[in-house]
């Protein structure tokens, strides 16, 4: 057993991680579709996205050909509406809610049309929106990520000057960084942050870390108002003996070198074990298994029930081949001249609910062991504690705490996101980014 790198030949590594979602053909294929539309009053897809895009609208402009208009709508609620379309859990979310639904006929392909209208928009490089005669404001915003370009992105809008800090060479946050290379490859997240800048008025430097470039004081002294939009990076640790031997590793990690370093460079065991259920879990262990992985096997400690990822997330992971053991939970990982060889793990029983609402997993006292060579955690993220304290910033267990949807405790400071959520959807970001430009706009005084 070994971890290596390069695996397979370039056309297997280009077959593994195409398009999972691939667009409509033509144009005719997209029209029958968005003419199978109800164009429902009151649509339940509407209120079901977070960012309230008018769902029956840009379906309808679809259908008259208006795909520019069609673009607008969705991009006025969601800048980064072409991402979405390929990363939503739309099953969760606008299709589930969908009105075929109740029918028993499939949902309307809600995404697929999203990205119909996106995708030409950000091909074509249209202009859909014009800024305002600049104000005299500047705003600083922290994180170029989903949250911080969706707030630069109205606030530039309105006449704001927006600067934004990232701490990585490129922007997209989660969406460059974070997820399977088979959703969204990394050079469609660099071409729709260049769509989302090019507004015009938003400079963003790139490799500036907050606590270490800058601190937040030096951003208050020179801006009118400064938006957090930090997100949570940091992997959660499982804490058991054997963590520190080589071979063990976090997803987030994991899915930053596919993305960023390229998929033959990144070392993949032939038996991995991916420890958690969540969307990076799901995204670490197909990866694994599509960079070259004989076997891969998902270890939760709760039952298919409790599961954080959705079913069609399960399905992909399951229809790539591997594995899930359900009612385990990691104890101890054991190595051979300390690389990792097997993998512990206690039989679990569910208990009484916890403060989540899901019955708890409780330790039976039996244990297994899986024989293994790599080990991939996605046990969660941990919010940046010491920045947020060092910052003086109100927090509950290191997420910023916010009034109004992104208030925070120091006057002229505002947060939205994964640092204040713990970790949502792309969606939700972006939403939380409008919310954030809305309170800093009403801050300014500028309408
Ligand atoms: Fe169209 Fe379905 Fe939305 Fe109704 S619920 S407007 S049918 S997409």
């Amino acid at each position: 057993m070994a971890i290596t790198n390069n695996r397979l030949t370039v056309d297997q590594y280009a077959e593994n991680f195409s398009d999972i979602h691939p667009p409509f053909e033509t144009k005719d294929a997209a029209l029958t579709e968005a003419n199978r539309c109800l164009f429902c009053y009151d649509a339940p897809c509407m209120k079901s996205c977070p960012t309230g895009i008018d769902v029956p609208k840009f379906i309808k402009q679809i259908t008259t050909d208006n795909v520019k208009g069609s673009a607008h709508t969705i991009f006025v609620s969601n800048i980064l509406g072409a991402g979405c379309s390929r990363v939503c859990p739309v099953e969760k979310l606008c299709e589930g809610a969908c009105v075929y639904n109740f029918m028993e006929e499939a949902p309307i392909q809600i995404a697929r049309l999203q990205r119909y209208s996106t995708e030409k928009a950000m091909e074509l490089n249209w202009k859909l929106f014009e800024r305002k005669p600049l104000n005299g404001k500047r705003v600083a915003i922290v994180g170029a990520g989903p949250a911080g370009l969706s707030c630069a992105h109205v606030l530039a809008r309105a006449g704001v000057e927006v600067t934004i800090f990232e701490k990585e060479s490129k922007g997209g946050g989660l969406m460059t960084y974070g997820i399977a290379a088979y959703k969204v490859t990394p050079a469609f997240c660099e071409n729709e942050v260049n769509y989302i800048l090019s507004i015009g008025g938003i400079n963003v430097q790139y490799n500036q870390t907050l606590g270490k470039d800058f601190s937040l004081e030096s951003l208050q002294q020179s801006y009118d108002a400064v938006y957090l939009g930090i997100g949570v990076g940091l992997a959660r640790q499982l804490n058991i003996p054997g963590e520190q031997l080589t071979g063990v590793e976090d997803a987030i990690t994991f899915i930053y070198n596919i993305r960023n370093n390229g998929f033959a460079s990144v070392p993949v065991g032939d038996r991995v074990a991916v420890i958690g259920m969540g969307m990076t879990a799901i995204d670490a262990a197909t990866q694994a298994k599509r960079l070259g992985a004989k076997k891969v096997t998902m270890v939760y400690r709760r039952t298919e029930n409790e599961k954080p990822c959705t079913q069609e997330e399960l399905d992909i992971a399951l229809l790539d081949g591997c594995e899930v053991i359900w009612l385990a939970a990691p104890k101890e990982i054991i190595g051979e001249q300390n690389r990792v060889s097997k993998l512990v793990c206690s039989k679990m029983i569910l208990g009484e609910p916890d403060a989540s609402g899901r019955r708890a997993p409780v330790d039976t006292g039996e244990t297994f062991t899986l024989e293994v060579d790599m080990v991939i955690k996605a046990a969660g993220q941990t919010p940046y504690y010491s920045l947020v304290n060092d910052a003086q910033l109100q927090h509950q267990d290191g997420k910023i705490k916010v009034d109004h949807g992104a208030i925070t405790n120091i006057r002229g400071v505002f947060a939205g996101g994964d640092c204040v959520n713990g970790g949502k959807e792309v969606v939700d970001a972006v939403q939380a980014g409008k919310d954030g430009a809305a309170a800093i706009l009403d801050y300014l005084n500028v309408s």
